[in-house]
């Protein structure tokens, strides 16, 4: 089959690789009918040591069952299926307390010996625990916000949870990107009635009012501080909704949060020290967030898209097919595309 591999900064290939076969008799093979690029791949893409031999990439993709292993139940052949962007047993005490990211029997793909999610199809471990049987067809509308349920809704749902975002909460969600904008919908479904989005590209933050946000504000730094502050009273938000990794935007996040509000960070950390001094002891903030489970999201967001109450799948503004991966890599590296998806 053919699949995605990285090799180095701006190094995409996609390639032959071996066919996925059951190993483990909880496995299942699943066919890629839709995969797509995620923010975070642009990490290694933009930074990753060049390296001999690729690595398998990808991470969010569903599809169909083709075989499951002899332990495997409750899925079958012809089963349409999307998978979280960890794979997990689902058993385990992580599991079971909603943490399948931290799942004693799970791991991410495109590790060594996992497939990764860009690719015509995915050897899932822990198949049980891990995939999640969509009640659509291969062909339906549908699949692009299906497909969100992989990473970048439950993210951005994560993030408004931890945050405790809720009817009488007031919202800033710092970054445009797919998960800021996933999180603007997820707080506006938690009931969110003010919404303030950071970002500076028009065509994003214009989806991001469709998505609820009653506010955009396009300064960076200080001056977006400035204009928060001035949007709320001088006090700024409650919670405060970090999608984007970088410390200027945590920075931000700490200057915007309302004083014993939260700020909950879903960014993967591009720093190492987080800048939580005495001022903001003196304020009481609460720091949290983290790597979404997304797996224990999944049936709780799943309704709304198959009723057609959000559309998170407007995020991806551009598809393409497996071939033309690494233009889809360039595209969101030069900030032409918001977020690609692929049609192996
Ligand atoms: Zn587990």
């Amino acid at each position: 089959m053919r699949a995605t591999l990285i090799y180095g900064a701006g190094d995409v290939r996609v390639e032959d690789v071996p066919d996925p076969r059951l190993h483990e008799p909880t496995d299942a093979v699943v066919r890629v009918l839709r995969s797509c690029v995620c923010g975070s791949d642009l990490w290694p893409y933009g930074a990753k040591e060049h390296a001999a031999e690729g690595d398998r990439i990808g991470h969010e993709f569903l599809g169909v069952v083709e075989e499951v292993g002899s332990e495997v139940s409750g899925l079958g052949r012809g089963d349409v299926v999307v998978a979280p962007f960890v794979w997990a047993d689902n058993t385990c005490d992580f599991c079971t307390e909603g943490l399948q990211t931290s799942c004693r029997h799970g791991g991410q793909w495109g590790a060594p010996g996992v497939d990764g999610g860009q690719g015509e199809a995915v050897r899932v471990p822990q198949a049980q625990g891990t995939l999640v049987k969509l009640p659509v067809g291969e062909d339906s509308a549908l699949l692009p916000s299906l497909l969100t349920l992989s990473d970048v809704f439950p993210t951005g749902h994560h993030c408004a949870v931890t945050a405790g975002v809720g009817p009488r909460t007031t919202v800033t969600v710092v970054g445009d990107g797919a998960v800021g904008l996933s999180a603007v919908l997820a707080a506006k479904r938690l009931g969110a009635e003010r919404i303030i989005l950071m970002g500076r590209h028009t065509d994003r933050t214009d989806l991001g009012r469709e998505f609820g946000a009653t506010d955009v504000v396009a300064e960076r730094g200080a001056e977006g501080v400035e204009k928060v502050k001035e949007l709320t009273g001088g006090d700024g938000t409650h919670a405060v909704l970090e999608c984007v990794g970088l410390k200027p935007a945590l920075e931000t996040a700490f200057g915007v949060v309302r004083d014993g509000g939260v700020v909950s960070r879903v960014g993967a950390p591009q720093y190492s020290d987080v800048p939580m001094d005495g001022g903001l002891f003196m304020r009481n903030i609460t720091l949290t967030g983290g790597v979404a489970p997304a797996r224990a999201y999944i049936e709780e967001l799943l309704p709304d898209i198959l009723d057609g109450k959000v559309e998170p799948g407007r995020v991806f503004d551009r598809a393409v097919g497996l071939d033309e991966v690494p233009d889809g890599y360039q595209a969101m590296a030069d900030r032409k595309a918001l977020k690609v998806l692929i049609r192996p």
